[in-house]
């Protein structure tokens, strides 16, 4: 289904996913990837990207958070909550915010304004799963604080050494 208009109080919320993401360190080689889930105006969870540090490599920031909020409320289904990320979700992440059922996705960046090492394939327009989803009561918008998101990451162009591209 096609996004409907930002809410005034996404910028609130994608704020408090920043300062998770931030929250051990902004460099970019930390990946500071960060997710916030709403529900009822309340935030179910709140979580970091942790793939190096458990490791597990499913530990995206967007996967955590729908595992906490789950447990924390108890239900395998997040209906009515809204899935707030810095960066537009990888596939494995989108996919998962459509299991998870929650009603919408928001994220800041998106994938042309980070490098390519974000995304794990070349051309697969992620968007898509959503408007391709059986569900039609889940929307996904995006370029919500997108500049203050993508100072977060390596930019576009960056020539990083291979050991940092985290896709290859
Ligand atoms: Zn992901």
């Amino acid at each position: 289904m096609a996004g409907t208009a930002l809410a005034p109080m996404d910028e609130h919320w994608m704020r408090r996913a920043i300062e998770v993401a931030r929250s051990r360190g902004s460099d970019p080689s930390t990946s500071p990837l960060g997710c916030v889930i709403v529900l009822d105006g309340r935030e179910i969870a709140a979580e970091r990207n942790q793939t190096q540090d458990l490791p597990d490599a499913t530990a995206h920031a967007e996967m955590m958070a729908i595992r906490r909020a789950c447990e924390g409320i108890g239900e395998m289904e997040l209906r009515g909550a809204t899935l707030y990320s810095t960066l537009q979700p990888c596939g494995m992440c989108t996919m998962a915010s459509i299991w998870s059922k929650v009603g919408r996705v928001v994220y800041g960046a998106g994938r042309d304004d980070v490098h390519p090492m974000y995304f794990e394939a070349r051309h697969v327009d992620t968007l898509s799963f959503i408007t391709d989803a059986y569900r039609d009561d889940i929307t996904i918008e995006g370029s919500c604080l997108r500049a203050e998101c993508a100072k977060l990451y390596y930019p576009p162009d960056a020539d990083l050494p291979r050991d940092e591209q985290a896709n290859l």
